[in-house]
């Protein structure tokens, strides 16, 4: 099933999600809908506050299904070490349309569950870090443009509350 994408504004993706408690079929089901959702959007990332659930999840494919070992699943996901810098333009589903660089560390291990509850490590560097980075900021309701000067980021939700208005978002 693929989910509609939530949009900023919404105060589902500015809240922190609750853990995954239950790794059994719903689980399973729900990791299946939201890969098929970020494929739908074009993503290579997906949290699950993106189509309004409010859980610790996410789901990451960064070679857009060239590589099927390239996907993650990450239940209750933490970032334990961070090292170095990286400055690359991000951009995120739920902002769609708005793309701006973004400096966040360059090399990070997350830790997370898989999709059968197995405590796992994985260390990323470049596009995958910062995939592991983005996508964890959402399960603590926190998103790009919160990386941002306060000038650009004003400027952008003052750009999104004109397309709120023309009812075009
Ligand atoms: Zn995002």
């Amino acid at each position: 099933m693929i989910y509609p994408i939530v949009k900023y504004g919404n105060a589902v993706l500015e809240k922190p999600a609750e853990p995954i408690t239950e790794f059994g079929a719903e689980l399973k089901k729900l990791v299946d809908d939201m890969f098929e959702s970020m494929y739908e959007a074009k993503g290579v990332g997906l949290a699950a506050p993106q189509i309004g659930i409010s859980k610790r999840l996410a789901v990451i494919d960064i070679t857009f299904k060239e590589d099927p070992n390239a996907k993650l699943v990450l239940a209750n996901p933490e970032i334990i070490y961070k090292e170095g810098k990286q400055t690359q333009s991000e951009g995120c589903l739920s902002i769609p349309e708005f793309r701006e660089p973004v400096t966040r560390p360059n090399k990070v291990t997350v830790r997370a569950q898989d999709i059968n509850g197995k405590w796992y490590e994985k260390t990323g560097e470049e596009l995958l870090a910062r995939a592991f980075l983005h996508e964890t900021d959402h399960l603590n309701g926190k998103l790009y443009i919160s990386h941002l000067s306060a000038l650009k980021r004003d400027l952008i939700k003052r750009k999104i509350r004109k397309l709120i208005k023309a009812g075009e978002w």
